[in-house]
């Protein structure tokens, strides 16, 4: 489970501390950034 861990964003391929928080909170691999464009606008 902690080597897929490698807090690599899915969407930007940036490495960020939030990404496994992010996959553990909403399950997206994402970073924060990521995260909040998604969130305003939604796919
Ligand atoms: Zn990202």
């Amino acid at each position: 489970m902690t080597e897929e861990l490698d807090n690599i964003c899915e969407e930007c391929k940036k490495k960020d501390e939030s990404v496994s928080q992010n996959l553990i909170k909403h399950s997206y691999k994402i970073c924060d950034s990521c995260y909040t464009s998604k969130t305003i606008f939604p796919v």
